[in-house]
């Protein structure tokens, strides 16, 4: 079953239809949320719809996400990804439909709520412990990509850059700064410094990145929030990525240079582990024992 949200009716997803007119097709004018959900619990809903709310709110999108909880369950269960070990809700909010014009709409428009739940892969802990490899890419984004909107074509083009040269991820370089990934933050391990860059107009807030912030606080590395200048990465013993879908991946491999050992290195390990303690923590399953990537 496929069952996706769109204004206010649960539908089949062949059958939900947005119309031509709408700002979302039309100018990309809309934010969206990927909210992920371990055995069908939101691990930090609240920082997800708080991001939400600050992006629309940014752009002068007037809807108040009443609906939020309510639509994030309901999509899970009626997909039968209640009991899945990882799954997400991704939840996006367009402008609404008015005929093509810059200029906002008339106010009382009706945004245009679209959201669907789907399973995600997670690596397997073998795979996950070899790591991934990345190149650097040219950041050609807007000046604001720290509102969540829809307008991802720079990244989908450095994606696609670095996958047609053969390697998994994309780092964003501006001005000689290694800033994020295509759809992940970024940090890079210097001794027992972890640094990742500062907030800013320049980088989208992690949810993960935050959760990250703390565990490594937590165990007791170095934090710091400073930019991450693109030649420093070769003399980074560790350099890993975070997203809600990517969770914690060891880049092992940067422009065709190996990082650190090789494979996965210590800090990056403990970090993940602690994520994915946070995670049984937070969504409650109780797989108790050895580490391991199920969760
Ligand atoms: N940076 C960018 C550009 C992203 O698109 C994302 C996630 O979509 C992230 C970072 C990671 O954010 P989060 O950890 O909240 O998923």
């Amino acid at each position: 079953m496929d069952i996706v949200f769109l204004n206010g009716e649960y539908l089949r997803r062949a059958e939900a239809r947005v119309s031509v007119d709408d700002r979302g097709f039309l100018f990309g004018d809309g934010v969206y949320e990927f909210t992920p959900a371990y055995h069908g619990r939101f691990f930090r809903a609240s920082r997800h719809r708080a991001r939400m709310r600050a992006s629309l709110g940014q752009i002068a999108i007037d809807y108040d996400l009443e609906e939020w909880d309510e639509i994030h369950g309901e999509l899970l269960a009626r997909n039968d990804l209640s009991g899945e070990p990882a799954a997400a809700v991704y939840f996006q909010v367009t402008r609404g439909e008015a005929p093509r014009a810059h200029v906002f709409p008339p106010s009382g428009t009706r945004p245009t709520l679209f959201a669907f739940a789907q399973r995600f892969e997670r690596a397997d802990r073998a795979a996950w412990e070899e790591g991934f490899t990345a190149v650097t890419e040219p950041d050609t984004r807007w000046g604001r990509v720290d509102i969540k909107t829809l307008q991802l074509l720079p990244n989908v083009l450095a994606l696609e850059s670095a996958r047609s040269r053969g390697v998994s991820e994309a780092i964003l370089v501006r001005d000689s700064v290694a800033l994020e990934g295509s759809h992940n933050n970024l940090f890079a391990v210097f001794g027992r410094t972890v640094r990742t860059h500062p907030l800013s107009n320049r980088i989208l807030a992690g949810i993960t990145r935050e959760v990250v912030l703390e565990i490594a606080r937590g165990i007791g590395y170095e934090v710091e929030e400073a930019p991450i200048g693109v030649d420093s990465l070769e003399s980074a013993s560790e350099i890993f990525l975070t997203g809600s879908s990517t969770e914690i991946r060891p880049i092992v491999e940067l422009d065709d240079r190996r990082v650190g050992a090789g494979v996965a290195g210590p800090v990056t390990r403990a970090v993940y582990d602690g994520f994915l303690d946070r995670v049984r923590e937070e969504c409650g399953h109780g797989l108790s024992g050895a580490r391991a990537t199920d969760i």
